[in-house]
């Protein structure tokens, strides 16, 4: 199959509007990274492991430098994690402005090899303006210190996919994840962590552009734009079921993690 068969309408697969949407998501990604075009020989075949297939979806074992490449040409150079919450302003690019008392950008270490994506801010997190400060924060904290054996605010950065806080507590809608959305992923491309982390099926979906079963999928290596992703369940959740398996589960993913930080 060439990578644009998946843009023929009548191609038939059950595959093709996961393919579409995973598509235009790294196009996405591409054209915020700076990319104006993609060089492409008409009629030209991307063979996997051919010099052009680097243009394709870079694999786990390529090398960070390669995946992170700076484009060519016309490239915008990364912005700062500053930058990028300079951009954002008093953002009122979706209607959680009108709800939110503060604009939870992010906190950490802004070189950290590891970053943990959750779903949105709570009551909490938008009272102080930091993110994973309240219940299931704490939890998180106690995943990365007395898991992990990390320090959280010294070894990873920690963000969301929504900067505001969805009212009640409701999941994120998805015309408020895609506003909010060009702002990760220059959170992530100035941070170049080694690995990140979803935290929640919203967290997965949102980094891997598809419907994520995320009980299914945790613990599982992904990539997002290079970068190895793995997949766990939201502290909060944890809290909720609190179950030896449950708590066992996300342990193995952390440790997993661990390994890979380690390579
Ligand atoms: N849950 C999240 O997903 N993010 C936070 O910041 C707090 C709770």
């Amino acid at each position: 199959m060439k990578p644009f068969d998946i843009l023929d309408p009548l191609m038939p697969t059950p595959e093709r509007p996961i393919l579409l949407r995973d598509l235009k998501n790294y196009l996405t990604f591409l054209k915020d990274y700076g990319y104006s075009d993609i060089p492409l020989q008409s009629g030209s075949i991307l063979e996997p492991g051919s010099d052009k297939s680097n243009l394709s979806r870079p694999s786990t074992e390529t090398t960070r430098q390669h995946t992170m490449a700076k484009p060519r040409t016309s490239a915008k150079p990364n912005l700062t994690l500053e930058e990028v919450r300079e951009e954002l302003g008093d953002c009122t690019r979706c209607n959680l402005h009108s709800t939110r008392k503060t604009i939870v950008f992010g906190s950490g270490n802004p070189h950290a090899d590891l970053v943990f994506v959750g779903e949105g801010p709570g009551a909490d997190e938008d009272e102080q303006g930091f993110p994973f400060v309240g219940r299931a924060g704490k939890k998180l904290t106690e995943i990365i210190e007395k898991g992990m054996k990390l320090n959280r605010e010294r070894d990873t950065y920690i963000c969301n996919i929504v900067k505001c806080r969805p009212p009640e507590n409701r999941d994120p809608k998805a015309d408020e994840v895609a506003a909010c959305n060009p702002f990760l992923i220059k959170q992530l491309q100035a941070i170049r962590p080694k690995a990140i982390v979803a935290l929640g099926k919203p967290s997965a979906s949102t980094l891997l552009g598809r419907t994520v079963p995320i009980m299914k999928e945790r613990g599982t290596w992904h990539e997002y734009a290079g970068i190895p992703l793995m997949l766990t369940l939201h502290p909060a959740y944890l809290l909720r079921a609190y179950t030896l398996e449950n708590r066992r589960n996300v342990m193995d993913d952390m440790n997993k993690v661990l390994a890979k930080l380690r390579e």
